[in-house]
C-alpha cells in the first residue's frame, strides 16, 4: 500500500438511495446526498472481525 496519511474515508454510494454523487460536508466524515437530501456520517470502528460472545473458537 502506497497511500499516505490524511486519507479520508469516502462512501461509494448513498446508503439510503444508492446515489453515487455525494458531496462532503464541512464536518469531518460527514456527507450529503443531493439526491435524497440526506446527510450522514461515516465512522471507522476498527480493524478485524467482530468477536461474538456466544461462540468461542476452541484452539
Ligand atoms: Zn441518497
Amino acid at each position: 500500500m502506497t497511500s499516505g496519511g490524511g486519507e479520508r474515508m469516502a462512501p461509494f454510494y448513498c446508503p439510503y438511495c444508492g446515489e453515487e454523487s455525494l458531496e462532503p460536508r464541512e464536518e469531518h466524515g460527514s456527507w450529503f446526498c443531493p439526491d435524497c437530501v440526506r446527510s450522514f456520517t461515516l465512522k471507522f470502528l476498527g480493524v478485524g472481525a467482530p468477536r461474538t460472545a456466544s461462540k468461542e473458537i476452541p484452539r
